[in-house]
């Protein structure tokens, strides 16, 4: 029996690198820094996920239970690794809590950082009570609460979503499309009109990514559910200390609107993990210079980073979707089990 192989983070990825490496016959440690595992979906309480309508509980619960409930499979909950040392087939990686694992490989399936809306003051977050982001509203969806204007408690009449909040944003040093907000905005849109058919539901855009076959929600938000979308540049959110005032400019005819809603919802990116720079000292891995962490070969060994045995799965890498985290932590596996194979063999 070779040593384990070592999981960090237990998200999509985390945890679909570990079914597949215990499916494997391989023995899986993981080590997951929150109280809980699977990642943003449960942490950050989504409520049904985009494309598939599927409460997140539903979806991401049992990816949980087949890995925490395996005889093969430790985990270490509220742990991080502060000291990872040795060679491919033979590490040994120190956690916060003191205990040691030895492992013959590790995958980083570490993810994202949600974007601080408070890093765009210019557009109300933290300053007026109905700004919020798509998280909040997940959470009010979730929660089973409805989505209520926190300002009141009453249910909003009109919503602005605005799209690229902390993406595509040179001014704040955020140059990367987050992929997956404009189809969660689309999918938003849909349950809001749902939950309150008197409400209007106004989409702000640059362009819209609602890439391959997401690009259904997009027409379907608009042909069943009404949702109204409006290319501009937003200069300002404003209060009159009731509505909430969107400023920009109409880009499509080019002239400015004002318009003001009950409740504004931005459409939050993804950051890398603030632990990017500890986790590139610790484990000897290279950053993209946007700070996620850098695959090494993208074709021929796939979640490979510059450190032989150290891979690299999921929202880590950059944005990316739950289906493909969960694929590259899948392809991660495999391509570590068949990288390694003299490595391990050589520490049975
Ligand atoms: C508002 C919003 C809504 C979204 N909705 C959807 C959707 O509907 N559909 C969709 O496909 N995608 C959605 N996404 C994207 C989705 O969240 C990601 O695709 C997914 O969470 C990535 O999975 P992951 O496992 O790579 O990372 P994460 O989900 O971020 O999991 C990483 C795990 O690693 C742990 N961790 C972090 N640092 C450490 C460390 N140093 N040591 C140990 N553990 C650590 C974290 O606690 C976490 O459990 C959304 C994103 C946002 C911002
Ligand atoms: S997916 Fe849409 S909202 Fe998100 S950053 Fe890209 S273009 Fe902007």
């Amino acid at each position: 029996m070779s040593k384990p192989i070592l999981v960090v983070g237990g998200g999509p990825a985390g945890l679909a690198a570990a079914h597949s490496l215990l499916v494997a016959g391989q023995e899986v440690v993981v080590v997951e820094k929150a109280d809980r595992l699977g990642g943003a979906p449960i942490l950050s309480g989504y409520a049904k996920l985009a494309p598939t309508f599927e409460w997140a509980t539903d979806a991401i619960g049992p990816m949980v239970t087949r890995v925490a409930d395996h005889t093969n499979a430790t985990v270490h909950l509220n742990a991080t690794v502060t000291e990872f040392s040795g060679e491919p087939g033979n590490f040994k990686a120190t956690l916060s809590t003191g205990e040691t694992v030895d492992c013959a490989a590790t995958i980083l399936c570490t993810g994202f950082t949600h974007f601080d809306s408070i890093n765009k003051p210019e557009w109300g977050f933290g300053t007026f009570p109905d700004v919020v982001t798509t998280t909040q509203v997940e959470q009010m969806i979730s929660s089973g609460k409805g989505i209520r204007r926190p300002s009141n408690g009453e249910p909003p009449k009109r919503v602005a979503i605005l799209l690229c909040v902390g993406s595509r944003d040179r001014q704040i040093g955020r140059e990367w499309c987050s992929k997956i907000c404009c189809t969660v905005s689309a999918k938003m849109g849909m349950e809001i009109r749902e939950e309150l058919p008197d409400c209007h539901v106004y989409i702000y855009y640059m362009d819209i990514r609602t890439f391959g076959l997401y690009e259904e929600i997009y027409w379907r938000s608009q042909e069943e559910h009404k949702v109204k979308y409006i290319k501009a540049r937003i200069a300002e959110v404003t209060s009159d200390g009731d509505k909430v005032i969107v400023k920009g400019e109409d880009t499509l005819v080019k002239r400015p609107i004002t318009i003001p809603f009950d409740m504004v919802v931005h459409a939050i990116g993804m950051d890398p993990n603030t632990d990017n720079m500890l986790i590139s000292s610790i484990f000897g891995v290279d950053l993209h210079h946007w700070g996620f962490i850098k695959r090494e070969n993208s074709y021929g060994t796939v979640g490979a980073t510059n450190r032989p045995g150290v891979f690299v799965a999921g929202a880590a890498t950059g944005p990316e979707t739950i289906d493909d985290s969960i694929a590259q932590g899948t392809a991660a596996a495999m391509s570590l089990l068949t990288s390694l194979q003299p490595s391990l063999e050589a520490a049975e």
